[in-house]
């Protein structure tokens, strides 16, 4: 059976896709121009071949975004001619796979690299490059994308919502999710899914980070529930919302989860437990007012005369006295 034929945007997407084949003999080398550029005679200047033009720049030279060239109305400094030698150069480095050698001058230059000019481009014709061709057709179907950056950006806003099938994927290169994420949330959610788990994973994590195997199950059907809570905000369907906030409420209260509380529980809890809390956060010996720890009452000196030394007595027989409060010893010779 005959194979049937690629259309030509299969053939453009196979060849963006495929591997990069690096041709390692080919050497980038462009020869200078034998007419050079004059200023009596010429207006412009290749800054590659050297050569000279008058008349107007955009017959010669062609524009980019990028504000590299801003100040130079836009114009590449190198001219067309330039261009198409540096495109051959570049389709054999290439190994003759011209996708990757446009993306490569679209990277350079910060042209949109896009399927769609590259589909139209296609067609060439005998009198014109490939690269001329994609330059007339670069604005075509790409939405408003003009640079480089924007493709960019537009590829990866777009791979945030793709679906992401399987754990291998996730550990391609391209992919900003981990393979532990898939593990832990396992496979059909986009990037941007993902990323928002995790995030709301760890937040609950480090706010509860003792809880238990039972509490663990919770924490990850809130993580859940907080994502369909995103999708349905995004969506801007509130009733969906407003529920989902419901059922947030209650699975949290259910979990017996906690939050960072803000509120004083000092009340409720023994004088050692505030003084604990305190404690985690702003550790005595990094606390800025030093002077806040200092003994005024003298609790301390207290408890070492009354307490510690009369344990110390009790417990080891001697008969350390107060420096204060005590009964001299009186003299037996003294008393007659
Ligand atoms: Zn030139």
């Amino acid at each position: 059976m005959a194979q049937r034929k690629l259309s030509k945007e299969e053939l453009t997407r196979e060849s963006m896709n495929s591997p990069k084949k690096i041709d390692t003999t080919v050497d980038i080398k462009i020869p200078r121009s034998s007419e050079q550029f004059d200023s009596r005679k010429h207006k412009y200047k290749c800054s590659c071949c050297g050569k000279g033009f008058s008349g107007q720049q955009k017959n010669n030279f062609q524009k980019s975004n990028s504000p590299l060239f801003q100040a130079n109305d836009g114009f590449l400094p190198w001219c067309k001619e330039c261009t198409d030698k540096y495109m051959i150069l570049l389709t054999s480095f290439y190994s003759n796979n011209e996708e990757h050698a446009i993306e490569h001058f679209c990277h350079q230059v910060d042209w949109v690299y896009d399927i769609e000019p590259l589909k139209c481009a296609r067609e060439i014709s005998s009198d014109r490059s490939r690269i001329s061709h994609y330059a007339a057709k670069k604005n075509l179907n790409v939405g408003n994308r003009k640079t480089y950056f924007d493709t960019l950006k537009y590829n990866y806003e777009r791979k945030q919502d793709e679906v992401v099938t399987s754990r291998e994927q996730a550990k391609s290169e391209e992919s900003t999710i981990t393979a532990s994420a898939v593990d832990r949330w396992g496979v059909g959610f986009t990037e941007a899914d993902y990323k928002n788990l995790d995030e709301h994973y760890r937040m609950l994590k480090k706010n509860n980070p003792n809880a238990d195997n039972n509490q663990e199950i919770f924490i990850k059907s809130l993580c859940n529930i907080n994502m369909l809570m995103v999708r349905a905000l995004k969506d801007g369907d509130s009733d969906k919302y407003v529920k989902l906030t419901d059922q947030y409420a209650k699975t949290f209260k259910q979990a017996g989860l906690r939050t960072i509380e803000e509120k004083d529980a000092s009340n409720d809890e023994t004088f050692c437990m505030t003084l604990g809390f305190i404690s985690d956060f702003t550790p005595e010996e990094f606390y800025q007012g030093k002077e806040l720890y200092a003994d005024w009452d003298k609790i301390g000196d207290y408890i070492d005369r009354h307490i510690t030394r009369p344990m110390i007595n009790l417990e080891t027989g001697s008969d350390v006295r107060d420096k204060e409060f005590f009964v001299p010893e009186v003299d037996e010779y003294e008393e007659e």
